[in-house]
């Protein structure tokens, strides 16, 4: 069974200050299994961009002024939307994005997640009430705290979740009270177009939002523009580095890459084959495009064996192809030069001692599923971020070895721990130099209300509604002295 592809519409507009425009039809966006062309979308031009901010500015005092109540209303709105539009969002995703329709639909239920969260958030900021009376000079002195949108936001997304990734950024945006402009990816921007029609259905603030793609030529004002006042982006180590240091005084939150590891400790019981599913789920799921993917797998010498056994079969068993097939488990990378790199660090690890267990071979956008052993530390596929269909396994034979070992990356994003030693899982949680640890499951697993993001090269600051909204606002103080 396939699913139905007939659902895009030939264009899509972007929003500019709340509103359809379709200014011309140059971004065009392909189906990144069959490489045709799907559907159509606008490029915003500098001027666009510039009306997008300047109508943001404007919105300002009116979105501060935008109820709680009146903010979750609108972020209701998106939920009934997207709960009815769930199969057209999914299948969009599909073919824009190469996702397997499966996992499409998993994103669509998270985007829907995302926003039952923002929802409740949006009536929930805390403020806080301070004796200030710490000394004889305060006495008769109180403090009262209260959180106020920080202002225009810029928002700047990936590929790899075009739904639920934006999400993290407008639901929060919204919840809090700030106009944003979005630039999503060029490669996946339908997701975000179709958010921007249901957001233009609502009663936010004239200007209150704008969601236009547009040529990485004209993107500067994203990022330089001092009117924005805080720059979030999700996006690679790369270009997120970079950003930062061009943004000025703005706020920065970076949401970057990792290289992910999965400590699988001695004594794991009856569980083998749970774990080996997990692992195989989190290093493979998507193609491995995903900032969490399970990259290492760093397994106690007693179970090598049996684990790289029942690994190898089950990713053999894996179903590769067409997404849009409900079978598929393994769909394309999201283009041919992505997949070459990755196929070209396989290459150079193998070249210099690693071992191929299975897989290791390309057809265009499609990296065969693969499974490395005695992967060199200093090789690109170990050290950077593979963001592909490829898990690396190596042997430890202590549990501060592993620790040491995760702990060796540039980065730092999240990290699995499979462990019955209640001991070895608090000094996972207190040691590993991650922003998460998840004990007995795999570094991918995320769900929208947790706090997420990354230390050391994966990033700046955490998502997940009410940590993205504490970026989105600022602290207010009143001191009232008693009369
Ligand atoms: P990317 O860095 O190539 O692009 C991200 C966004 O930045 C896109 O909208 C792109 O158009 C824009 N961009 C690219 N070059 C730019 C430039 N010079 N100036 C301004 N904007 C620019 O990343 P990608 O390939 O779309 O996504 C994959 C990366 O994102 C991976 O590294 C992945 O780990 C990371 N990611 C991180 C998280 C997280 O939450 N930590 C989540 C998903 C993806």
């Amino acid at each position: 069974m396939t699913a139905k592809t007939d659902r895009l519409a030939p264009r899509y507009p972007i929003y500019v200050a709340n509103r359809a425009e379709q200014p011309n039809e140059s971004l065009e966006v392909h189906d990144k299994y069959s490489g045709e062309l799907a559907t159509r979308t606008a490029l915003a031009d500098r001027a666009a961009i510039e009306r997008a901010i300047a109508a943001a500015v404007k919105a300002t005092p009116a979105m501060r002024k935008f109820a709680p109540f009146e903010r979750q209303k609108v972020l209701e709105h998106c939920v009934k939307r997207f709960t009815e539009r769930q199969e057209e969002l999914a299948v969009a995703l599909c073919i824009e994005a190469g996702k397997p329709i499966k996992d499409s639909r998993g994103e669509v239920s998270r985007l829907i997640d995302t926003f039952k969260v923002a929802a409740e958030e949006a009536v929930r900021m805390p403020g806080e009430v301070m004796n200030l009376e710490i000394s004889a000079r305060a006495k008769g002195y109180r403090g009262f705290t209260k959180r106020v949108p920080i202002g225009p936001v810029s928002l700047i997304t990936p590929f790899n979740f075009p739904l639920n990734l934006v999400a993290h950024k407008v639901a929060p945006a919204i919840a809090a009270g700030c106009p944003f402009v979005l630039k999503p990816s060029e490669r996946t921007p339908i997701g975000a177009l179709v958010m921007g029609e249901i957001l233009a259905e609502t009663s936010l603030p004239e200007g209150a939002f704008s969601i236009v793609p547009c040529d990485i030529k004209d993107v500067a004002p994203f990022i330089e523009d001092p009117r924005f006042k805080l720059l979030s982006f999700t996006g690679s180590g790369k270009v997120g580095w970079d950003l930062k240091a061009r943004a000025g005084a703005k706020k920065v939150v970076l949401e970057l890459g990792g290289n992910a590891a999965c400590i699988v400790d001695a004594d794991q019981g009856g569980r083998l084959d749970h774990v080996v599913e997990r692992i195989a789920f989190g290093g493979f799921y998507q193609s491995g495009q995903s900032c969490i993917s399970v990259q290492r797998i760093l397994v106690h010498e007693s179970l090598l064996g049996a684990l790289r056994e029942k690994l190898v079969a089950r990713v053999r068993s894996f179903v590769a192809g067409d997404p849009k097939d409900e079978a598929t488990f393994i769909g394309p990378m999201i283009d041919e030069a992505a997949a070459k790199r990755l196929q070209g660090w396989i290459d150079s690890a193998k070249a210099n001692g690693a071992k191929v267990l299975v897989g290791g071979g390309r057809k265009g956008a499609m990296l065969e599923p693969t499974v490395l052993e005695n992967v060199p530390h200093g090789e690109p596929v170990y050290a950077e971020e593979a963001f592909g269909p490829v898990v690396l396994l190596e042997p430890f034979s202590s549990f501060d070895a592993a620790l040491a070992t995760v702990n060796e990356s540039h980065y730092g994003l999240q990290a699995g721990v499979f462990s019955n030693d209640l001991t070895h899982t608090m000094r996972a949680w207190d040691e590993l130099d991650v922003g998460g640890v998840i004990i007995n499951d795999v570094p991918s697993f995320r769900v929208d209300n947790m706090p997420y993001g990354g230390v050391k090269g994966s990033g700046l600051g955490r998502e997940g509604i009410r940590w993205a909204m504490e970026d989105m606002t600022e602290v207010r103080l009143m001191v009232v002295r008693d009369a």
